[in-house]
């Protein structure tokens, strides 16, 4: 009787998750977690880091430290799979050969190939992207002392998603806060958005969606919608013939998964792959795409889940539950999904949260920064201890 090996690609929600669920669920088989840090971060809190409301610390803890010891853990890239002999290619070390693959490798941003976005924009997908974030908002703020350029006081967020409006929740709480530190008038800082989309955050309730766009606006940040980007240029914005100038530009339209899809050899779009019901791979019963990387079908809408981690853990729970049944020789089972609901942070203390599907239940202002601490506090409990979630706070 050989032991199969479980290969599990990245250590984010879906992937720390997924291996939680195989230990508790003690399979027989041989785990190995493969991720290119030490320490998982919360993806949901990078926005927090980036403006400095937030150090690394609060937002991430050592895997190691809450893993079985069962568990084989190893801190390298990924760089590809060669799915024809079941193995997963390291940058440095040698490559792991598997039986069951569990691909959680998550997302990257995506620029849709606009002119200037990689060489003037920055985005943020893990720590140390939104720790460069920070350093470009700080250097260029403190730079205005001897530049007197009006441009080093212009932040440009590009994109209105949740990302984006989390952003700019953050910057609203931190601008008093360098305006202090680098003695700046009280209105230098000002900050543009600028979103494509006739509406904003059309996703929510539309007294949800107009609630956080008043509390922005309230507090200065001016909001462009219908104003789709086609150009960045190093001291400014394009929107056609519209130029919004700025010397901080933080890029956030949207994201892709992992690049590792397309080296690979998948069938992708936007490096996601469709995956079947049971969260496999059509033809390779063996390979499971969770998270940012996997293309979900909707039976009820039709169309694919959203890529949230609420969704990549559910996901999670799904795939491990269907690798234990194929251990076993045991039929699989289809993705199903009820949503606990969605949170839109306005910084530490305010948000707008739409808690059923139906839209009935809705909260906005400072219970929604409880929600979200709560929310925080649960996602850590989930893959974590009691000590990683005190550490967080
Ligand atoms: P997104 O795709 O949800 O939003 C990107 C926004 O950028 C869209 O409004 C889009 O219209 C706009 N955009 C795209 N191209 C543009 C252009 N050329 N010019 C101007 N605007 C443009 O991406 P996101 O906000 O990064 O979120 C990614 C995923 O993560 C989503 O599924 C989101 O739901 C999820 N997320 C959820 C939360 C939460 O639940 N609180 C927080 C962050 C992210």
């Amino acid at each position: 009787f050989i032991v199969k090996t479980i290969a599990v690609l990245g250590g984010g929600y879906a992937g720390l998750r997924l291996v939680k669920c195989l230990t508790h669920r003690k399979v027989d088989a041989h785990i190995v977690l493969i991720n290119n840090n030490k320490y998982h971060y919360e993806s949901t809190q990078l926005h927090e880091v980036a403006v400095g409301n937030k150090e690394p610390s609060d937002i991430s803890f050592d895997i190691r430290a809450v893993l079985p010891d069962s568990v084989d853990f190893i801190v390298d890239t990924v760089t590809s799979i060669d799915r024809e002999s079941q193995q997963v290619k390291l940058k440095n070390s040698q490559p792991v050969a598997y039986d069951y693959l569990v691909n959680a490798l998550g997302f990257e941003s995506e620029s849709f190939g606009i002119k200037g976005v990689e060489e003037y924009s920055l985005s943020f997908n893990n720590i140390d992207s939104a720790l460069a974030v920070r350093d470009r908002i700080e250097h260029t703020l403190a730079n205005y002392a001897t530049s007197h350029d009006e441009n080093d006081l212009h932040i440009i967020v590009c994109g209105a998603g949740f990302t984006g409006i989390e952003l700019l929740g953050e910057l609203v709480e931190r601008i008093p806060v360098w305006n202090k530190q680098y003695n700046l008038p009280e209105d230098g800082i000002t900050v543009d958005c600028i979103e494509a989309g006739k509406a904003i955050l059309p996703m929510l309730p539309d007294n949800l969606s107009a609630w956080a766009v008043k509390f922005l606006t309230d507090h200065g940040i001016r909001m462009h919608s219908g104003t789709p980007i086609t150009e960045v240029r190093q001291h400014s914005v394009m929107s056609s013939d519209k130029e919004f100038g700025g010397n901080i530009i933080i890029w956030t339209t949207g994201i892709q998964g992992s690049h590792v899809i397309c080296e690979s050899g998948y069938a992708q779009k936007r490096n996601r792959v469709v995956v079947e019901n049971n969260l496999a791979v059509k033809g390779h019963p063996n390979e499971f795409l969770i998270g940012d990387v996997a293309a979900v079908p909707n039976p009820d809408s039709g169309r694919f889940y959203p890529t949230t981690a609420q969704i990549a853990v559910a996901q999670a729970d799904c795939a491990a539950k269907n690798i234990a049944a194929l251990l076993l020789g045991k039929p699989t089972h289809d993705f199903q999904f009820s949503s606990v609901g969605t949170v839109c942070s306005l910084g530490s203390g305010s948000g707008v949260a739409q808690i059923d599907e139906m839209g009935h239940w809705k909260l906005k202002g400072h219970k929604v920064g409880l929600l979200k601490r709560l929310v925080n506090d649960r996602s850590v409990l989930e893959l974590a201890h009691f000590k990683e979630m005190l550490a967080s706070r």
